[in-house]
């Protein structure tokens, strides 16, 4: 079950095997075995205009707003987070931890959606997989308290729907 955000909400209400051995880099990881079950699932905030394209100015004020909380630093995320945005016809967003950067591969990831997605890899380490469990209950966690309540139900739904695990 999960917990609606509120600030001073703590990462292991959400999921307590959380802080145990958690590290952020690629080796030791379960098989990402969800992830094309969470790309379809999450399309769904980019549909009617729930999740429209904003700035790179807006863009890098939610991710300062994100990393700034005490919830991402007991996640031990990174204290500062680049955004490269790309206009070439490049198809994948993607995180990178380590220099700290996020890049946005593509511009039509330029939407808070993308962009919670893209920082919560950056809190999901080894040994959980890159879209599993806790990756979706943190970016649920995410896209209720940075974008509605509304969005938060809908991807709920389509969690559910998809037989997304969370
Ligand atoms: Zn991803």
């Amino acid at each position: 079950m999960h917990n609606y955000y509120t600030a001073t909400r703590k990462p292991t209400d959400f999921y307590p095997e959380y802080l145990s051995g958690s590290s952020v880099n690629n080796s030791g990881r379960e098989r990402d075995s969800q992830r094309s079950k969470v790309y379809r699932a999450e399309k769904v905030l980019r549909q009617n205009k729930r999740s429209p394209l904003i700035s790179k100015a807006n863009a890098l004020a939610l991710i300062d707003s994100v990393i700034s909380t005490d919830f991402w630093k007991q996640l031990r995320g990174p204290e500062s987070v680049n955004l490269r945005v790309s206009y070439k016809a490049t198809r994948y967003c993607w995180a990178r931890y380590g220099t700290a950067s996020i890049v946005l591969a593509a511009s039509w990831g330029l939407n808070r959606s993308t962009i919670l997605h893209e920082l919560t890899h950056l809190v999901v380490g080894s040994p959980h997989p890159a879209h599993g469990k806790l990756f979706c209950r943190i970016f649920l966690h995410f896209v209720c308290g940075y974008m509605s309540k509304d969005s938060y139900r809908t991807l709920l739904n389509s969690f559910n729907y998809y037989g997304v695990s969370y």
